[in-house]
């Protein structure tokens, strides 16, 4: 078995350091029939007021992050009018238009997002949370770790229970990156497990699949996200997966495949069928 699409990648204009051609053109040499460009849908109206937004605007990629989904709509319709140019212009590779959306547990949110995507038509939404919404700002996973051990605590419990409200909205192909604070070292604890599994048992009733991201990945380290104590979780609901790179570079496509191929074989898992 070897999965022969990629889907969860990002491009110049957002945060990805590459064009989508350049993206297009690495997944033919690769081999690839299909891969889908998914860059971040993340509206919050106090967006600007997290200090990642600060650190984007350094480091000039603040355009993944709106305050109002006009602003997320003006980004994505000339992006997703380029992608339709490219598949004119590459019939030989399926092309499709995916999005990784930050989740917001509140019905504004939740009604405005189901107007933006029927505008936009996406193939694919993936879901996530970079954020969590706490007082009167959004913190960012990376803010998480400067928080003292209490706030630490509530952060991840409030974490995993909007990813929990996100399975249940019905609204995402398939999760990404479950165990994303475990980046800035939190909720490694066996204490999170029970988090976990109500979050796995949404993900199966909802018919939502899940991503073993590869970007996660390093020299140092043998794990992709999410954690084998989370795959355990999804092998005895069958949940389906499928496996991204999270890819920001074009040479980062399928980037670690075959590491997460062996876990889908030695787990006997259900591998994700695009449709
Ligand atoms: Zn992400
Ligand atoms: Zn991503």
């Amino acid at each position: 078995m070897t999965q022969k699409y990629t889907l969860h990648t990002h491009t110049i204009g957002f945060d990805g350091q590459d064009s989508i051609i350049n993206m297009i053109e690495t997944a033919k040499q690769r081999g690839l029939h299909t891969i889908g460009i998914s860059n971040h849908f993340i509206v919050h109206p106090n967006i600007k007021k997290s200090k990642m937004y600060e650190f984007a605007v350094r480091g000039g990629y603040s355009n993944i992050y709106a305050e109002t989904f006009q602003t997320a709509l003006n980004r994505f319709i000339p992006h997703y009018a380029e992608i339709d140019v490219l598949r004119e212009q590459y019939p030989e590779i399926r092309i499709l238009k995916g999005m990784e959306v930050d989740f917001f547990n509140n019905p504004i949110w939740h009604n405005k997002f189901e107007q933006a995507i029927n505008i936009l038509q996406p193939d694919y939404i993936i879901g996530s949370a970079h954020f969590i919404e706490y007082g009167d700002t959004i913190l960012n996973t990376h803010d998480w770790a400067k928080a003292d051990t209490s706030t630490k605590d509530i952060l991840l419990k409030k974490y995993w229970i909007n990813l929990a409200n996100a399975a249940q909205s019905g609204l995402f192909t398939w999760m990404a990156h479950l165990d994303l604070p475990k980046k800035v070292g939190l909720g490694c604890e066996d204490y999170w497990a029970e988090y976990e599994n109500n979050v796995i048992e949404e993900i199966n009733k909802s018919k939502t699949a899940i991503e073993i991201n590869t970007s996660f990945y390093k020299p140092d380290c043998y794990e992709p996200y999410p954690s084998n104590r989370i795959m355990q979780m999804v092998k005895h609901a069958n949940i389906p997966v499928l496996i991204s790179d999270d890819a920001h570079r074009a040479k980062d496509l399928c980037r670690h495949f075959d590491k997460a191929e062996n876990i889908i074989i030695n787990m006997n898992l259900q591998h994700y069928q695009i449709r």
